[in-house]
């Protein structure tokens, strides 16, 4: 029997980083999957391929919609070949997945094709192609997550689906119903109603994005209206029918009626949940909670000392990156190591376009920790960059302490807010004011100029653009 250092169950961006960054400090690795390819849900049906399809939309409604206003002419109708587009979006994965094999290799981590189940705390069978049983001194539980449903909904994977379905449509739907007015029902809807679709999103809240600060959601949905969506939120999902190739979605509305809504696709996008099948955790001693999730210290340490667990299966948000951190803490703790990550400054990001992200604190929040503060806000449409590329929508808002200028949190809807948030990320892990923002320089003509005058605005009121 082969032994191990560590061995780690799971290779989405939890487990595949986890397994690197063990090899880099000089264990001895190995990481159990129990699909053919690598990556997880990530990198195969998750933020990769539906950023692949965000991207090829994005193209043909540029195409479509704003090429004429910059004098370009397409003569001829522009169409969508879905076929084709999924299957770009299938090359990126392969490519993607493909780049992790090779990671692996490089690293000297031998990877085991199967499912991965505890015998006891320290040995770990594999039921699959590469059948048989490992030891490990320590292991990392990266099983990570699956879509979440609702207990009356039965998912018929052709026309009543999850985002892994959505994803390789065959046809264009006519009209999308989409539960649940969160991360995937907006990118995928989106998607969809940019290649022609008629998207009803349903949403139980009273706002779509209901974790993030609501000036992102009014922005965002304003953005869904305009593009003609239906934008039903106060609504609760009571029952969904399929009758042949139509769908039926019964809901009730704030004051109690009932409204119906007819479509040929149904997307069930109400969040995830922990995955632990056939891990058989009870045989090492590992602890789930009434979430489904593994239960873990400060330190990532499951009930048993030598296993921990990362990513999607422990409480936090689900996300990639966040897992990518754990699976470093992790490793680095096993070298004797002391990382910290600060939870608060995970930005979350929204891949629509606009795009939408934030790192901190939300208004809502610091108004329940009663924390006083200022805020400082720039809109994008008065930014020169924003108007050279047609890029008009959204604004930067930056949230300082009232005493201290301290930046407590940002929060932003525009064109490459994505990869702009990093700067405030990089700004708060450096405690910066918003002070401290407003008087280092920024490239002009950009988008990020946005950060500098919301943060001009809110140390002084004294953004230079308004
Ligand atoms: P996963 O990626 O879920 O990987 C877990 C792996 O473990 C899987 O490959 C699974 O097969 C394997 N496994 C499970 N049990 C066993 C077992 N017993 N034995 C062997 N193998 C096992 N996040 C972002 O940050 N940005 C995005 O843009 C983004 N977009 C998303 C879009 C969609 C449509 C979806 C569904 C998710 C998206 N996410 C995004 C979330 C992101 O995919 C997850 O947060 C991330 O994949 C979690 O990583 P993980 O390593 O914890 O688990
Ligand atoms: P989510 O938690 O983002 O959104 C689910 C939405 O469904 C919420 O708005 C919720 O109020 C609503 N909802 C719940 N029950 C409902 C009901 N009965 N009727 C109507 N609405 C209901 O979850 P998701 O969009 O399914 O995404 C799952 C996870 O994947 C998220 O945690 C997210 O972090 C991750 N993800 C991230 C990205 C990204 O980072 N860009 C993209 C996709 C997914």
């Amino acid at each position: 029997m082969k032994s191990y250092d560590v061995a780690i169950i799971g290779s989405g961006p939890g487990g595949y980083v986890a397994a690197i960054r063990c090899a880099q400090l000089g264990m001895k690795t190995a990481i159990i999957e129990k699909y053919s390819t690598l990556g997880g849900t990530c990198l195969n049906v998750g933020c990769i391929p539906s950023k692949a399809l965000l991207s090829s939309s994005h193209h043909y409604e540029e195409a479509t919609k704003h090429f004429e206003a910059h004098g370009i002419e397409i003569p001829g109708d522009i169409k969508v070949n879905l076929e084709k587009m999924i299957a770009r979006k299938q090359a990126v994965v392969d490519q993607t997945t493909g780049g992790i094999d090779f990671l692996m290799k490089k690293n000297k981590i031998d990877v085991y094709e199967g499912l991965g189940s505890f015998k006891d705390a320290t040995h770990i069978k594999i039921e699959g192609k590469d059948e048989g049983e490992i030891e490990a001194k320590n292991t990392i539980i990266a099983t990570g997550s699956k879509p979440s449903n609702l207990p009356f909904i039965e998912l018929d994977k052709e026309r009543i689906i999850t985002s892994t379905e959505a994803l390789k449509l065959k046809e264009i739907p006519k009209h999308m119903i989409v539960i649940g007015g969160g991360v995937i029902g907006l990118e995928l809807g989106q998607v969809y109603y940019r290649m022609g679709a008629q998207v009803t999103v349903v949403e139980y809240m009273d706002r779509i994005l209901p974790t993030m600060d609501a000036g992102l959601s009014k922005e965002l949905n304003k953005v869904f209206k305009k593009a003609k969506c239906k934008m039903m939120v106060s609504h609760k999902v009571k029952s969904v029918e399929r009758k042949g190739d139509e769908v039926i979605v019964k809901a009730e509305n704030k004051k109690g009626e009932d409204v119906e809504f007819k479509g040929d696709y149904c997307l069930v996008s109400v969040g995830r949940k922990a995955y632990t099948n056939g891990l058989n955790a009870e045989a090492a001693g590992v602890k789930i909670n009434d979430k489904g999730q593994i239960e873990v210290n400060d330190h990532l340490q499951t009930a048993t000392k030598n296993i921990y667990a990362i990513g999607d299966v422990v409480r936090g948000a689900m996300l990639a990156h966040k897992a990518e951190e754990e699976g470093v803490m992790v490793a680095e703790q096993l070298a004797g190591q002391k990382p910290h990550i600060d939870y608060n400054l995970i930005p979350g990001v929204v891949y629509t376009w606009p795009e939408v992200a934030a790192v901190g604190k939300t208004e809502e929040e610091l108004k329940e920790e009663k924390v006083e503060y200022k805020v400082g806000q720039f809109p994008f449409k008065a930014l020169g960059r924003a108007r050279a590329s047609g890029d008009t929508d959204g604004f930067v808002k930056i949230l300082a302490d009232k005493k201290t200028d301290e930046v407590l949190g940002v929060h932003m809807i525009g064109a490459r807010c994505a990869d702009l948030i990093a700067e405030a990320v990089t700004a708060m892990e450096f405690r910066a004011s918003a002070e401290d923002i407003a008087r280092y320089s920024h490239a002009h003509p950009t988008f990020a100029e946005a950060i500098k005058e919301a943060a001009l605005a809110a140390t002084e009121d004294r953004a230079l653009h308004v």
